[in-house]
């Protein structure tokens, strides 16, 4: 059996940054999380909300980034 907490608590505790270098606005990451991404009006993605409450759904966006542009900063 495969325990999900750790991550879970990982992307809780984690603030969720986007490389607007890396980010090639598909869109994908506001599919999944829409409470916490959004495109801006250049058509990259910006973290629009909190990651509380939401971590399932930031831990796919993540997954699912083409670029791989959305990461856990460090404090
Ligand atoms: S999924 Fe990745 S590449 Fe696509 S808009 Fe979001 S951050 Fe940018």
């Amino acid at each position: 059996m495969v325990d999900e907490t750790p991550r879970d608590t990982e992307v809780l505790s984690g603030k969720v940054v986007v490389d607007r270098e890396a980010c090639m606005g598909s869109g994908n990451c506001v599919y999944w999380s829409p409470d916490v991404f959004q495109l801006d009006k250049d058509g990259i993605a910006a973290v629009i909300g909190d990651v509380a409450g939401h971590a399932e759904r930031v831990r796919l966006a993540m997954t699912n980034c083409p670029t791989s542009a959305i990461r856990l900063a460090e404090n």
